[in-house]
Order: C-alpha cells, then sequence, then structure tokens
C-alpha cells in the first residue's frame, strides 16, 4: 500500500482540517485524540509521508520520538497519571486506521480500563480543555 496524502493526519499537518494541537516541532505534532479511549490521549505524527514505523524517516523518527516523550511526561503531569501507556499500530492486521504513522500517548491508572479503540467521538469542548491542561504543563517544563 503507499501513502496516501489526503489521510486526516495529513490534512492535519496541512492546516486542511483541524486539530486540537498540544505540540509542535520541525519534525513532529502532537494533538488529541478525538476519538480518546482515556481522557488525555493524545497523538503524536511525524511531518513525513510514512505510513507506518518501518517506511518513516529514521532522523524525523528520532525527532518525533523526542517529542512523544516530552509530551507523555506533559500529560503525566496533566492528568496526574501513575502510568503511560505508548502505542504504535503497524497495519489494518495490527488495528491501525489512520496511515499516516502515529503513536499513541495514553495516561493509565490501576484498575481504570481504556475504551474501544476509534470509537466514540468525545465532546470538542472537553478536548480542547485536556488540551489547553496539556499545554500549560508544557510551557511549564
Ligand atoms: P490507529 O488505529 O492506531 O491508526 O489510530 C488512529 C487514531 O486516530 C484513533 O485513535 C482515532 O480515534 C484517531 N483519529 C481519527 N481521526 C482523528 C482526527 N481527525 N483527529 C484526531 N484523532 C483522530
Amino acid at each position: 500500500m503507499s501513502y496516501d496524502s489526503n489521510n486526516i493526519f495529513a490534512k492535519i499537518l496541512r492546516d486542511e482540517a483541524p486539530a486540537f494541537k498540544v505540540y509542535e516541532t520541525d519534525q513532529a505534532l502532537a494533538f488529541m485524540d478525538v476519538m480518546p479511549q482515556v481522557p488525555g490521549h493524545t497523538l503524536v505524527i511525524p511531518k513525513d509521508s510514512a505510513e507506518g514505523l518501518l517506511d518513516v524517516d529514521p532522523i524525523i523518527l528520532g525527532g518525533t520520538i523526542c517529542a512523544v516523550q516530552t509530551v507523555a511526561e506533559a500529560v503525566k503531569q496533566a492528568f496526574e497519571a501513575p502510568g503511560i501507556m505508548i502505542a504504535q499500530l503497524n497495519g489494518p492486521a495490527a488495528g491501525q486506521t489512520v496511515f499516516h504513522m502515529h503513536f499513541h500517548i495514553m495516561p493509565r491508572f490501576e484498575g481504570l480500563e481504556f475504551k474501544l479503540h476509534a470509537r466514540d467521538m468525545e465532546d470538542f469542548a472537553v478536548l480542547e480543555a485536556h488540551a489547553g491542561r496539556i499545554r500549560a504543563c508544557l510551557t511549564h517544563a
């Protein structure tokens, strides 16, 4: 399968689709997942036309994983989460639904299950509030 530049994350990168952005560098962008599996579910995507881990430019991947570390720290603080889960799916058989490479950052709590993947759209006011909490932790990092 070849990279489709009309996928939703490519449109977000080109500012052709809206996103609740929290962090950006020259190599990566982070924004809220609109169908969060837990409150604070954030995505980090590379600024590269890559479907998955196996075809992303390794230099940009390096910058992207640094962004994942930075955003994960802010998400942990913003949601006072004892645990942080990082997920990254490659291919439909692995459950990937958007074919622009991305990392999921999810705050985790003992005994709090996460919701089904890419299922229920969150209220935009809630997503904006959550993005604001994460941005505040990034500003004060
Ligand atoms: P994956 O199944 O690993 O490809 O994950 C794709 C993720 O993107 C899912 O968790 C979806 O909820 C999320 N998603 C889909 N469309 C959007 C969008 N427009 N903005 C933010 N997140 C999205």
